[in-house]
């Protein structure tokens, strides 16, 4: 029988811990994967970071405080924001 663990995920815009998913132990990704979810936060789709233990936690916390996914969320959110630049210019 599989067996199941719950990853959280975090929102990497505002930090803040999003909606947790049911993995599969076997479904392996690399360390801080990311995923576009929904984030009720920032009320847009964000990428997430994946935190499969504590200690990744712990890690995407410090990375979110020393600023280092603002120039990835940017870049990410460019194309959406380019878009609405037009509509309103
Ligand atoms: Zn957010």
């Amino acid at each position: 029988m599989a067996r199941y663990s719950e990853h959280s995920f975090y929102c990497m815009r505002c930090g803040r811990k999003g909606i947790p998913i049911a993995r599969r132990d076997s479904h392996n990704h690399s360390k801080h994967h990311r995923k576009k979810l929904w984030c009720p936060y920032c009320g847009m789709e964000v990428n997430h970071i994946e935190c499969r233990n504590d200690s990744e936690v712990y890690e995407f916390k410090q990375a979110f405080e020393a600023g280092e996914y603002k120039e990835e969320v940017a870049q990410s959110l460019a194309f959406i924001q380019n878009e609405t630049n037009i509509l309103w210019s």
